[in-house]
């Protein structure tokens, strides 16, 4: 009963919205992992959307004010990640957050041991336990941060993370996936990237993953749907856990595309 009224709201949001084609086509455009959807998965990304952009508050602070296309833009990446799961991944909160540039924040936060931290170091994005996510502006924009960086995959899958408790690197997964395999998979990949990191290699991966576990579950879902080949290449159980838990197969849509 609840479940066909919630498909029944959910149909009717969709339905009633005014998503504008071409301004959707646009969004899509500037976003280059996205243009290898199927037509299916293009609809899917689009109601999903839709839903995204009715049930969460995207506003600009610091001055920033949004036009009809930023949030759009949020959107579709925040929504890429839950393209074959469920809006419901992204339930219980609501703020979106876009400050003009890297922003400084002012919020504390107590550690494990009680201690209060206020760190004042800039951020380009920040997810908060059950709270707002946090963006600027500048790091949203396409292409801001280079091939494979992308602050609203990261921020978003720091909500993923977060919906068993704090950031670990380790989301809920799905039925039929083995924690035991996750947890195997992502040790020994976060031990060698971090040895990689700390002999000073160059890494296609943003070095930043080594700065925790949770980090690195963030850093290498970016790099999973931007550059999954990379990520099959370097870390091939890692991409087979995150295919299990995204349910998709980004590497698939790059070789039709390369194939072209
Ligand atoms: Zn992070």
């Amino acid at each position: 009963m609840f479940e066909a009224f919630r498909r029944w709201r959910r149909r009717r949001i969709i339905e009633r919205a005014g998503l504008d084609p071409a301004l959707w086509q646009q969004t899509l455009a500037q976003l280059p992992f996205l243009r290898d959807l199927t037509p299916a998965e293009n609809e899917r990304l689009r109601q999903t959307v839709i839903l995204f952009l009715h049930d969460k508050s995207i506003h600009g602070a610091g001055g920033l004010v949004l036009d009809a296309a930023m949030p759009l833009l949020i959107a579709a990446q925040a929504c890429i990640l839950i393209l074959n799961l469920d809006i419901d991944y992204y339930a219980g909160w609501v703020e979106v957050i876009v400050y003009p540039d890297e922003f400084v924040p002012t919020m504390e936060y107590v550690d494990e041991d009680g201690i209060v931290h206020t760190d004042h170091a800039p951020r380009a994005g920040e997810a908060w336990l059950q709270g707002p996510l946090i963006l600027s502006w500048a790091d949203v924009a396409p292409r801001a941060g280079g091939e494979g960086v992308n602050v609203v995959i990261h921020e978003f899958a720091h909500k993923l993370d977060m919906l068993n408790g704090d950031a670990n690197g380790f989301p809920p997964l799905h039925a039929g996936m083995n924690r035991r395999d996750w947890v195997g998979a992502f040790e020994a990949a976060y031990s060698d990237f971090c040895r990689r990191v700390e002999a000073d290699e160059e890494t296609r991966i943003d070095p930043y993953a080594a700065e925790s576990p949770a980090e690195f579950f963030a850093v290498l879902s970016e790099a999973f749907f931007e550059i999954p080949a990379v990520v099959h290449a370097d870390y091939p159980e890692i991409y087979a856990q995150l295919q299990q838990f995204y349910k998709q197969h980004p590497l698939a849509r790059n070789s039709i595309r390369s194939r072209d």
